[in-house]
């Protein structure tokens, strides 16, 4: 009997442990995770006519079976059932299906059938993936899976949950508002997802779920308290004078932009809510310096400041990029990183506690080892979509009206901005300084790597360095990847004898990574062979060259990060993505990293060109990503819902208690990752 959706899928028949747990890997363990397992892509079976079809297309084919279906076995488990089929107009074409022998019984000779599979042009046969049934629907939802996890089972399990929970599948729209803009119920939205009969319907159901989607979000922004900027905050009065004394010593001049963001940030500090500032600037448009700056404002004003980035190779570095700054401040400067001995760590959270260091700078460590800080006035956040609200959350329940700074790498426009950051202020630095030219980015393949070797070796006559990235293809896969790290490195040893070649890889402990970055930075070593273990934050002005192997396997958003390693000083640098797409979409996406260099706009044309659909490199994109909104095509219904749900905050009290209800229980629900 369905009790409630936060039943374990383990009720529905057909799915047992391996399935339970192949679910879980996806994040599905309750009823009501299933049922928001969305399709991330349909496959439209409709008939269509051989003329119009692609090689290598996916299509439905109907005809006539004129031979009787034979299956061939060889090998252990392997087989091939093939038959003819003849077109509704006349053409006869080949039917093959590998490995599902079974299917001879659901085939025989001059059946009417409609196979749906992969049209081989230069074959002339279709590579069948499913005889349909009279009543399959024509839109065959895709689901993400995981190893042992069939599309089948996914699909039935869905169409079992909905049917037999449907009825409890709780509406998550104020239901004035789903009048106001004739959204169908949440239940039938999930229904029409899954299993569409028509492509209007579809249409609604979608314009549902992503309003919805977008609903969810604004209201927890609008509700987390971390988002409140008009919240009492703690008043940093630090004296101008000194602070232009280290501006002044600092080794170049800020740009404008620079300048401008200080003193936005500093009219914060002085304020007497707590900031809640946003500061975007492009990979290497100098964010560093003005968070630095920020921290030695607060600490002039006499608080307590913390620096939190996401990686100990960054944390590292800022600290000792922070030390070279402003030696004055060394002293007090501390690195707090998991590495670091337990009785380094206890002097340093005593240090921290009394108010000895005054600025500290870490990873989550930072509020994972429960440090208590004296008083601590200001919290830079670098990177700041790796870390989830909840650890926000955290620092500021424990100091309240602590002033938050947060750092993203992805610009988006003011008005999205406003959308996605809700209350924040937003400071952007728009130009690079001065002197930088433009990486200039190349396509090669693998064939190909010759000639890049001996532009390699132009860069290390030059006494430049390079960074030689190879992509992480998933954690199964971890051995392969050092595996591959240690041959580029032998290659390069061989081709490169006379230069010194590191790597850089997550199965190396801790310090010996730390020691493979710092012989980087003193370019002891010229060559780092590395994983994209160096894609944020790294700064080692002198590598002018970054190659990336297999650059098809990474998001746009992620190259575009790399891509950002190289080009931070005075000299030419270049990009190159050594890679074979053998899709269009794939040539089309690199393409836009030769074309373009804004971030923004890569994150952009990423997302437009992905659509809902790859899972893959997601995360990675600086953007905030949805399950299944698009923050670029569906802006509009973006906006909608930030008005919508500030308006229900306002007007709360004149809400009907059912809409109420709904409201409250958003609050328990999902939180935001911003
Ligand atoms: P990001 O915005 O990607 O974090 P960084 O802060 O790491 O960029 O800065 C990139 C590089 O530019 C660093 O080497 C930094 O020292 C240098 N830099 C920053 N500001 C300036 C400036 N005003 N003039 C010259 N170089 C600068
Ligand atoms: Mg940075």
């Amino acid at each position: 009997m369905p009790t409630t959706l936060n039943d374990s899928i383990a009720v529905l028949k057909g799915i047992g442990p391996k399935s339970v747990q192949a679910f879980a890997q996806l994040g599905v363990v309750t009823i009501a995770d299933l049922l928001y397992h969305l399709p991330f892509r349909f496959n439209d079976i409709q008939e269509r006519p051989l003329a119009s079809i692609l090689d290598q297309e996916k299509v439905t084919l109907k005809g006539r079976v004129i031979t009787p279906p034979v299956v061939s076995y060889f090998g252990r488990r392997r087989s091939r059932l093939s038959f003819r089929l003849e077109l509704e107009d006349h053409q006869v074409i080949q039917v093959v299906f590998f490995n599902q022998p079974y299917l001879n019984k659901q085939v025989a000779l001059n059946d009417e059938k409609s196979i749906y599979g992969k049209w081989d042009q230069t074959r002339q046969t279709l590579m069948g993936m499913k005889v349909l049934k009279e009543t399959d629907n024509i839109f065959q939802p895709v689901y993400s899976a995981t190893k042992g996890l069939r599309q089948s089972l996914i699909v039935q399990a869905i169409s079992q949950a909905l049917a037999e929970y449907g009825p409890l599948i709780p509406e998550a729209v104020p239901s004035f508002l789903n009048e106001r803009h004739q959204l169908m119920s949440s239940r039938a939205a999930l229904q029409g997802i899954h299993q569409p009969q028509s492509y209007k319907q579809y249409e609604a159901a979608r314009r549902k779920i992503i309003y919805q989607e977008f609903f969810d979000y604004q209201w927890q922004l609008q509700t987390a308290s971390f988002n409140h900027r008009q919240d009492k905050g703690l008043q940093v009065h630090y004296d101008v004078e000194v602070l232009k004394v280290f501006i002044k010593e600092l080794p170049f001049e800020l740009t404008s932009d620079q300048k401008k963001a200080v003193n936005e940030i500093c009219l914060d500090l002085l304020a007497p809510y707590a900031m809640r500032r946003m500061l975007q600037g492009d990979v290497g448009s100098g964010k560093t310096i003005v968070a630095f700056l920020a921290m030695v404002a607060g600490v002039i004003g006499g608080y307590q400041v913390a620096l939190m980035v996401p990686t100990e190779i960054l944390a590292k570095q800022h600290y000792q990029n922070f030390c070279n700054l402003f030696p004055d401040l060394e002293d007090q400067t501390g690195l707090l990183i998991s590495q670091i001995s337990s009785k380094e760590k206890n002097e340093l959270q005593l240090g921290i506690k009394k108010g000895f260091h005054q600025v500290i700078i870490g990873t989550h460590a930072l509020i994972q080892d429960a440090v208590s800080f004296h008083k601590l006035g200001l919290l830079v956040i670098d990177e700041q979509h790796r870390f989830g609200v909840d650890q926000r959350q955290l620092l500021l329940d424990q100091n309240p009206g602590l002033n938050i700074l947060q750092m993203t790498a992805t610009p988006i426009p003011r008005s999205l901005a406003l959308s996605i950051y809700g209350d924040m202020s937003v400071s952007t630095i728009q130009s690079l300084p001065s002197g930088r030219q433009p990486i200039q980015t190349r396509l090669v393949s693998e064939k190909q790597v010759d000639k890049l070797y001996l532009h390699m070796q132009e860069i290390l006559a030059k006494e430049q360095q390079i960074y030689y990235v190879l992509p992480i293809i998933d954690q199964s896969e971890h051995l392969d990847q050092v595996e591959n790290v240690l041959n580029v490195k032998a290659k390069l040893d061989q081709v490169f004898p006379d230069y010194q070649i590191e790597i850089l890889h997550g199965q190396m402990a801790k310090d010996q990574q730390a020691r493979a970055m710092a012989a980087f930075k003193a370019n002891e070593a010229q060559v780092l062979v590395a994983t994209t273990m160096v894609e944020v934050g790294v700064d080692v002005p002198n590598a002018t060259m970054m190659i990336i192997q297999s650059a098809e396997r990474f998001g746009l958003a992620q190259l575009h990060q790399l891509r950002g390693r190289v080009g931070r000083g005075n000299q030419p640098s270049f990009c190159y993505l050594i890679g074979n797409p053998t899709t269009e979409q794939g040539k089309a996406r690199l393409k836009i990293m030769v074309d373009e260099s804004n971030g923004f706009q890569i994150s952009k044309a990423d997302l437009k060109i992905r659509g809902m659909g790859d899972v893959l490199g997601r995360q990675q994109s600086g953007l905030p990503t949805f399950k299944y909104a698009n923050i670029i095509e569906d802006s509009d219904s973006l906006n909608q819902a930030r008005q919508d749900v500030a308006w229900c905050l306002q007007h709360y009290q004149d809400l009907n208690q059912n809409d109420r209800e709904i409201l409250n229980s958003l609050n328990q629900k999902s939180r935001i990752e911003l």
